[in-house]
């Protein structure tokens, strides 16, 4: 391609509202523009990048056994209203009416519309499994769109769907789109981590993202320093085991401790570690008040909380409820003696405290020689607390390091949640009528393009991994006016576009200097620079990602390049 041809807006400024790195580098290098907020147009190289990605994705699914398909964006809100989503997906969804004054939906997702397909087509079990996948813009009303295309209100997404007669068809599915996903990022040239994302019934493993390490990610990862284990941090189940020491326990006192009400203000005015603290905090679980007890250099995982009761909400308990069970302030709130209508809950940490601190239910004041199981009436002991940095492995590999993560995908067995409600059945061998069980699976395309280059640039651009590169080689001609310099430029060129590399030529008549900024900035992997020695038939050659650069005659320039670029 000519670049003279080709619309690649570079700008020189870093354009002041764009605060991460891709997205400044993709304004910058003229991958995109912003229309509105959260909505973009992916100019031509933008546009060459996402159509590798989906190649890549598109030779992977079909490689996992799933088909292509193209379902439509706008939906009819009855699909919506049939699976309930209409009434609880809130304002994210898009809406809209016909001109008949109908209700419709923009694609956020698709699970509503592929089960509609399937159930009127699909009657028996010897039509499954079925995978069916397509690329697609997807609309999310989004409440805080950012970072450029990362998180935009209109974006491209892969989404597949599997339809399975039994769960074990589903594991199996499940474990080839799971490795389907490793391939494509891997191709995609991600540093990436498969992450357990919800320890649900199914005992960890019915639902995994895929997070390409950054610090720009919105999610903390738990990943151990030796094994492959890593999970949201939210999930990790923490392994540590707690030894009480053998000191002898002391009495329980009541001390005063005026206005010190946090774990930090309690351990610098008593002058003792935080691990002899004990945090106390009330929570409404569903409609059950349930005191829950950390060590206090721990933090209480509410999830944890909420799955030990099944619940569905859980909520901190208002200064007025707190008042009210346990007739204190927040802030020195403890276990000891309270009333049944609270349930006291606690980590197993807690229990090894010895002579701990905790509150007395009493402004003021707080209990020391604290000893849990002599003291207060806890009904359990519970892995409640957040995993943190230093803790055991929970594959007992390793240790603990977090991270932050991008979630650019997403495989997740969804049971019969949408066929049940969208009444999506088959007959089984015995000819009984059967829900179906569905998996579903996306990628963020647009996301991936942007995480890639979050992953791949330097402080002159972006730097494309070879496989995504929109083009591999990038041609310079110093001086457009001087008839070697071009003629040679453009029998490269054409050679190599002949020999199936994708070359853009910089064919306009810009500064040497603009032209190399340009090129840094857009990052193609290999630059040939035709210059004063074009009539010796000397080229320099640079290679983007390590900024070595050395000559190389034009006749031993094709197998320098095999070398280089794996075509
Ligand atoms: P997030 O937590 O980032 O909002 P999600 O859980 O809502 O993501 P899914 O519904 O699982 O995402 O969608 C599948 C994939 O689509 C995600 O893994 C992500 O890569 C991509 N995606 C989701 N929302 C957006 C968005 N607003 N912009 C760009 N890509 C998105
Ligand atoms: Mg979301």
């Amino acid at each position: 391609m000519k670049q003279s041809m080709m619309f690649i807006p570079t700008l020189r400024e870093i354009p002041a509202d764009a605060e991460v790195k891709s997205h400044q580098l993709m304004l910058r290098a003229g991958f995109i523009r912003q229309n509105t907020s959260g909505v973009y147009s992916y100019l031509p190289l933008a546009h060459k990048v996402l159509k590798k990605i989906e190649q890549i994705v598109r030779e992977e699914m079909n490689s996992a056994g799933a088909s292509e398909l193209l379902m439509p964006a706008l939906q009819q809100a009855e699909l919506w209203q049939e699976s309930g989503r209409w009434y609880s997906y809130g304002p994210e969804l898009m809406r809209l009416k016909d001109r008949h004054n109908r209700d419709f939906a923009l694609g956020a997702t698709h699970e509503e519309m592929i089960t509609s397909l399937v159930r009127d087509e699909i009657k028996s079990y010897k039509r499954l499994p079925l995978a069916l996948y397509q690329i697609q813009t997807k609309f999310r009303d989004e409440k805080r769109p950012r970072f450029g295309v990362l998180r935009g209100r209109e974006f491209i997404m892969k989404d597949a769907y599997s339809f399975h007669a039994t769960n074990d068809s589903l594991d199996e599915g499940y474990e080839k789109m799971f490795n389907a996903y490793q391939n494509v990022f891997t191709r995609c040239g991600l540093n990436f981590r498969a992450v357990i994302a919800d320890s649900g019934a199914m005992g960890g493993t019915d639902t995994h993202e895929f997070m390409v390490l950054s610090d720009i990610g919105e999610d903390t990862i738990a990943y151990s320093d030796t094994s492959q284990y890593a999970a949201n941090v939210e999930m990790a189940p923490v392994i540590a085991k707690y030894e009480k020491s053998s000191e002898s326990e002391n009495e329980l006192e009541k001390i005063e401790t005026p206005n010190q009400r946090t774990i930090e203000e309690i351990s610098s005015f008593l002058d003792i570690p935080k691990d002899q603290c004990i945090k106390s905090i009330l929570f409404k679980v569903d409609d059950k008040f349930v005191l829950v007890l950390v060590r206090g250099d721990h933090e209480i995982n509410d999830i944890k909380v909420k799955n030990l009761y099944n619940a569905s909400v859980i909520e901190l308990a208002t200064a007025d409820e707190t008042k009210t069970l346990l007739n204190c302030v927040p802030g020195f709130v403890g276990p000891i003696n309270v009333s049944d209508d609270v349930e006291v809950v606690a980590d197993h940490a807690v229990a090894a405290v010895m002579n701990g601190v905790c509150g007395s239910n009493e402004e003021n004041f707080h209990y020391k020689g604290v000893n849990i199981e002599r003291d207060t009436e806890v009904s359990k002991f519970e892995d409640l607390r957040f995993i943190q940095e230093g803790d055991l492995s929970p594959d007992g590999e390793g240790i603990i390091q977090f991270a932050k993560g991008i979630e650019v995908g997403h495989v997740f067995k969804l049971g019969t949640r949408y066929s049940e409600a969208m009444n999506a059945t088959f007959l089984d061998e015995n000819g009984r009528a059967q829900p179906m069980i569905m998996g579903c699976y996306g990628i963020g395309v647009s996301r991936t393009l942007a995480a890639i280059i979050e992953q791949h640039n330097d402080e002159n651009g972006i730097v494309w991994p070879d496989d995504i590169a929109p083009f591999s080689i990038h041609i310079i001609p110093v001086n457009v006016k001087n008839d070697s310099q071009r003629e040679l430029a453009d029998k490269l060129y054409q050679d190599f576009s002949e020999n199936g590399y994708e070359v853009l030529l910089d064919d306009r008549q810009e500064r040497v200097g603009v032209k190399f900024a340009d090129s840094d900035l857009i990052g193609l992997p290999v630059r040939i620079t035709v210059g004063k020695k074009a009539d010796e038939g000397i080229v320099e050659v640079k290679l983007r990602k390590s900024g070595e650069s050395f000559e190389v005659r034009t006749d031993e320039l094709a197998e320098k390049l095999v070398q280089i670029l794996s075509k």
